[in-house]
């Protein structure tokens, strides 16, 4: 329980973000790489491996919100890129639509 509350209290971590998102990767060699940062943590990687993964993954990276212009957490980022606007944007948005 304890481990659980911790890791919510810190948010998602990039290399955890990227356990997510690595099923979507096509490209072997970024597919690779992806791998390697999750086993090594992203800051092992060499400067050449953290370019190709960043270029690989760009459509999976949001750092703020097209809208609004706040910072995305990890966990919030599919969420975001699916509605092209963060999770305070969205809900403001599905208000004025009900009505
Ligand atoms: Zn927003």
């Amino acid at each position: 329980m304890g481990r659980a509350k911790e890791m919510l209290e810190a948010g998602m971590t990039f290399e955890e973000y990227l356990k997510d998102i690595v099923e979507n990767i096509y490209d072997s060699t970024i597919e690779g790489i992806i791998k390697l940062a999750i086993d090594k943590g992203f800051d092992n990687l060499s400067e050449k491996q953290q370019f190709i993964l960043k270029n690989g993954i760009s459509d999976y990276i949001v750092e703020e919100c097209p809208n609004c212009g706040i910072k995305i957490n990890y966990e919030d980022m599919d969420e975001t890129i699916n509605n092209g606007r963060c999770y305070d944007c969205q809900s403001h948005w599905e208000r004025i639509e009900a009505e």
